[in-house]
């Protein structure tokens, strides 16, 4: 099979013949036909992220159809459209058992990152890493159903974010248009922040009440008034980069008091200061989340199988443009997330 394939941090990927994967009696082998493309493969391709092998092959937010499966595999067969859980999980550790399979402790590792993903053709996906779509939703959309939409809903879930919430939505790319229609799907009422009128306008497309750019406004002011003085229930911070630091501190700022602070957007070494006095005189909660469980990617699936929330793709791209897909990703983050196809 064909696969693009990353041989050498900071270099384009290699579009080159690979080994099939074959496929173990409780896997299914998987043909790729869709893959979102995130700020985490770039990442991976500036070598940040240091559990990565190389070579490897990239494709964490992946969707395909089943044209083989184990002979212990029984939920699906061949021809089942399936959106792939990156993360592989042992079932057995103390994690996995009380339902936390996202922090499972003998993880073989996530696919796309720490073993090959989508961005070969195929891919061996253990039976328990499958979730069916339905026929009428494009793999293209469906690709975004892992990470795109299953992350966020993770982390929502946790900060238990509910009807008629305030939520304050710091970056509104990729991940936070996702997110976005995730928490109008709770009755939160979102105040979505970015520094791009057009990022701003999609936003208000998808049902955000109010938006902020914060080029040009101050968000703990804008939000403070919008709130009559009392602040937001809940900030959601997906900017990444190095807006991350003063972006976490306008959220403690904002928040009202018993608000929950949920940090989703990093990047490595940018920290931050706390003054703990801010957080106990606000009663401040702060969740921080990565990763989903497979029925958060379940619960994405049928989100987007009954059209309550649509996948938001930028650009489709062939697989074998994805090096000219990740500077375009670089150059500045596109209005929802770029698709590599197969
Ligand atoms: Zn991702
Ligand atoms: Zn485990």
């Amino acid at each position: 099979m064909k696969g693009m394939v990353l041989k050498e941090f900071g270099k384009p990927l290699a579009y080159e013949e690979v080994p099939d994967p074959k496929p173990g009696p409780r896997e299914a082998l998987v043909e790729s036909k869709a893959n979102g493309l995130c700020a985490t493969d770039l990442k991976l391709v500036d070598g940040l992220i240091k559990s990565a092998p190389l070579p490897l092959m990239l494709g964490h937010e992946n969707a395909g159809v089943v044209v083989e499966t184990g002979s212990e595999v029984d939920s699906v067969q061949p021809g089942d459209r399936v959106v792939v859980v990156a993360k592989q999980t042992c079932g057995g550790c103390r994690m996995c058992r009380v339902g936390h399979e996202e922090m499972c402790l003998n993880t073989p590792g996530r696919m796309g990152m720490e073993i090959d993903g989508g961005f070969g053709q195929y891919v061996a996906v253990p039976e328990r890493n499958l979730v069916k779509v339905e026929e009428h939703v494009p793999l293209s959309g469906a690709s975004l159903i892992g990470g795109t939409l299953a992350s966020p809903l993770h982390a929502i879930r946790m900060a238990r974010v509910g009807l008629g919430e305030t939520v304050v939505l710091f970056g509104l790319g990729g991940l936070g248009l996702h997110a976005l229609q995730l928490l109008t799907n709770l009755g939160a009422k979102v105040i979505g922040v970015d520094v791009k009128p057009e990022a701003l306008q999609k936003a208000r497309e998808l049902g955000a009440v109010e938006t902020i750019n914060a080029a040009t406004d101050d968000p703990v002011d804008s939000v403070l008034q919008m709130t009559d003085g009392i602040g937001a229930d809940v900030a959601l911070e997906i900017v990444g980069g190095a807006a991350v630091p003063p972006v976490l501190q306008q959220c403690l700022d904002l928040l009202s008091p018993g608000g929950r602070l949920i940090i989703l957007g990093y990047h490595y070494g940018q920290t931050f200061p706390i003054d703990p006095a801010q957080l106990v005189y606000k009663w401040i909660q702060i969740i921080a989340s990565h990763n989903h469980t497979v029925r958060d990617v379940r619960d994405a699936a049928s989100l987007v199988n009954t059209g309550r929330v649509k996948p938001i793709i930028a650009n489709l791209a062939p697989m074998q443009e994805a090096n000219d897909a990740m500077n375009h990703l670089r150059a500045g983050d596109p209005i929802g997330r770029i698709v590599l196809e197969w």
